[in-house]
């Protein structure tokens, strides 16, 4: 049956925390957790891309060990203003994977948007840090090589993605039980719209989510499902699950955040009002529960709760990102450099709605699959990918 790739063990009580991607909104409600919480956690590193402002008040006010700032051109400008601090300063990718595997670190927040939170993750991996999982990508690109790296150093690999630490709440101590995983997913603003008015999407319709705040990329990849199909792949990882068993529910009301069925045909679900704190507290806390993180949950106001089946051919992303996690090999990573790609160029009013998936899909045709062996190898199909979908993208202009 069923083994889950995430270990149990007691854990110490302060927990020490590297934070990658701090100034976004996991990072941001990351913070939130650990101000409220300063008896059981201390933040000793933090990292960002662009945002210098927000990452040195965030500094000034946990005052880490270690900040580090992913676009080099602002370096000064940090380390001018936290030169009164003890604090070490660095610039460039490599600070990034340095912060998020910082030596005082055990447990890395991984909270960076994207493939570009592949090698912090496996840096801290590598340095022996365990790891509580916002960055879905980065299963997706590198499920294999990142879930056989942490059982190898005997590490655990907490989920902080809703629907994950729903699935990880509901199967306990089941694990070996487990029959399936029924991941919701709100079906986004365009749930009801036809394929005519998907035509005219604009941006700021894609941004505007009907029920969780979010950074950009994920909202339109909310948008478009493609949230959906990384969430599936992210599962399959997570949870040692084969995809026939991982079956996608639209739920709008994002009350239930996911359900296990056991092999009793038993069913259990995770509830709470849509608020990324609670699955970010529960994977710090984790195996206790720490004081409330969310409020309580209404059911008389929830009134109704309804379930559909996501639509594949208006939401054809879904459907590819199952096909790309069946193939394995280098295909899940294909498919998500060339989402980011075409997630840019839609934010960027480069192209239309409905060419996110069009060009995805031609990237994804274009490639023949191969098996991987090294992040490298992974880390290169990432930048073919994303070359022939920037052509696709010149080409739409
Ligand atoms: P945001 O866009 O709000 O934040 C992204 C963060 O990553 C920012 O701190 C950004 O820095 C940083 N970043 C981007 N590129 C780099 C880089 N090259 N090096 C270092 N830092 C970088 O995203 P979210 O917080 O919404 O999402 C983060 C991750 O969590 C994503 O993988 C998402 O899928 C996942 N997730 C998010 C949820 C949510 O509710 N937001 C829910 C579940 C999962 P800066 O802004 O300074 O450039």
């Amino acid at each position: 049956m069923f083994s889950s790739s995430i270990l149990k063990e007691k854990i110490s009580d302060m927990k020490k925390i590297a934070l990658a991607g701090s100034t976004g909104s996991i990072g941001c409600n990351t913070l939130e957790i650990i101000r409220q919480n300063p008896e059981n956690l201390s933040l000793v590193s933090l990292s960002a891309g662009n945002n210098w402002q927000k990452l040195v008040e965030q500094a000034v006010e946990f005052r880490p060990e270690f900040v580090a700032i992913a676009a080099e051109e602002h370096f000064d400008k940090v380390k001018r203003a936290l030169s009164h601090l003890k604090i070490e300063v660095a610039a460039g990718s490599e600070a990034v994977s340095a912060a998020a595997s910082w030596p005082q670190a055990d447990t890395l927040v991984a909270a960076i948007v994207g493939a570009a939170g592949l090698r912090p993750v496996m840096a801290a991996i590598r340095a022996g840090k365990h790891i509580c999982l916002a960055n879905k990508e980065t299963l997706v690109v590198a499920g294999d090589l990142v879930t056989r790296e942490v059982a190898a150093g005997k590490l655990r690999l907490i989920p902080v993605d809703s629907e994950h630490s729903a699935i990880f709440q509901a199967i306990g101590d089941g694990a070996e039980f487990v029959e399936k995983l029924i991941i919701t997913a709100s079906g986004g603003p365009f749930r009801t719209y036809s394929k005519d008015q998907m035509q005219g999407i604009t941006v700021d319709q894609a941004l505007k989510h009907p029920n969780w705040n979010m950074g950009g990329k994920i909202t339109i990849d909310s948008a478009t499902l493609m949230n959906k199909g990384l969430e599936v792949i992210e599962a399959h990882w997570l949870f040692s699950v084969g995809y026939d068993a991982i079956e996608v529910v639209v739920h709008p009301q994002s009350i239930i955040h996911s359900l296990v069925e056991f092999c009793d045909g038993s069913v259990i679900a995770q509830l709470g009002w849509p608020d990324m704190k609670l699955p970010i507290q529960y994977a710090l806390s984790w195996p206790e529960r720490w004081g409330r993180a969310v409020k309580s949950l209404d059911l008389i106001k929830v009134g109704a709760m309804t379930f559909e089946k996501p639509d594949l051919a208006r939401f054809p992303l879904l459907e590819l990102a199952y096909a790309c996690g069946r193939c394995g090999g280098i295909m899940p990573c294909i498919l998500n450099a060339a989402n980011e790609v075409a997630v840019n160029g839609f934010l960027a009013k480069r192209i239309g709605f409905n060419q996110i998936s069009s060009t995805v899909i031609d990237t994804v045709e274009r490639f023949s699959n191969e098996k991987v062996y090294s992040l490298d190898q992974l880390l290169d199909a990432d930048r073919q990918a994303r070359i022939y979908a920037k052509e696709i993208l010149e080409e739409a202009k």
